[in-house]
């Protein structure tokens, strides 16, 4: 059984309205034993574009949290950040890194070539085939920045918003064969990135959003978590990305089968930047 959620955002984030303690409220009701706030944090995201930033006061952020951790005992809460990874803003992420006490830290591609490919534009100009290549090239590249985090989110995000999938979805439909062709035409690249992360002693995690988003799958692919262990990795964090109370550990359930079968007894959370094993 799962009872911790590692990603989960709030008000600090600029694409939430919740408040942090309705989602602790929450997550007690849930009967978790722990959750980690990983509001985000994007520097340089083009908000001039797109209308919109991701940042905000870590100081207020880390205080609230605190406040919450002594008003409600009953449930761990753990300070974390998601980091959008981006090869022009290592200087200020090492810094934040360095200058807070962090739990725990996501490293997440949001933004292939300075643009977000949640919007159709992305697609227009690459296409799907390279737009979801290119979204590979460069986690690879952040990846060799040299950035201080701890797991790599939502490994495949690219696939969420990939037109065959947008259109499956909205026909309710699971886009398997499109994944199975993905999955294998990018699988060098797919690899490259997970043996980088294992060499470089970072995990990864399962972001159920990808069955919020009906894709039919976690993010990433049970094909990539496998892949993840037979290449040697151990460390695999547990996320809902819910930035609503009602997705908080959405389809949590589904989890402990698909650990078993990718070869995994436990799963991790982290607590003062440092990995600790939980059993299924
Ligand atoms: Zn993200
Ligand atoms: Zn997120």
């Amino acid at each position: 059984m799962i009872r911790s959620d590692a990603h989960i955002h709030t008000n600090f984030s600029s694409d939430s309205d919740t408040p942090m303690e309705a989602m602790v409220q929450r997550a007690i009701a849930l009967g978790l034993s722990s959750i980690c706030f990983t509001d985000h944090i994007d520097y340089a995201f083009p908000a001039e574009t797109y209308g919109i930033d991701f940042l905000f006061s870590v100081e207020d952020y880390c205080a609230a949290i605190q406040k919450l951790s002594v008003d409600y005992p009953e449930i761990a809460i753990h300070t974390g950040i998601e980091l959008g990874l981006k090869p022009d803003i290592l200087s200020p992420a090492l810094s934040l890194a360095a200058s807070h006490s962090f739990d725990f830290i996501i490293g997440s591609t949001h933004l292939v070539d300075n643009i977000d490919p949640y919007y159709p534009d992305y697609w227009e100009s690459y296409g799907e085939e390279q737009g979801i290549k290119r979204y590979y090239e460069i986690t690879y590249e952040n990846l060799c920045q040299g950035f201080d985090f701890d797991v790599y989110g939502h490994f495949d995000y690219i696939l969420r918003y990939c037109p065959s999938v947008k259109q499956a979805c909205a026909s309710n439909h699971i886009a398997e064969s499109f994944y199975r062709n993905s999955l294998k035409k990018n699988r060098d690249i797919i690899h490259e990135i997970l043996i980088k992360l294992i060499s470089l002693g970072k995990g990864i995690e399962i972001n159920t959003g990808g069955f919020k988003a009906k894709l039919g799958h976690p993010n990433p692919h049970e094909q990539i978590i496998a892949d993840y262990r037979d290449l040697g990795g151990e460390l695999l964090t547990i996320g809902s990305d819910a930035h609503e109370t009602k997705y908080l550990a959405y389809a949590f359930e589904k989890i402990p089968a698909i650990l078993k079968k990718c070869g995994f007894s436990s799963y991790t959370e982290y607590k003062n930047r440092k990995p600790i094993q939980r059993p299924i």
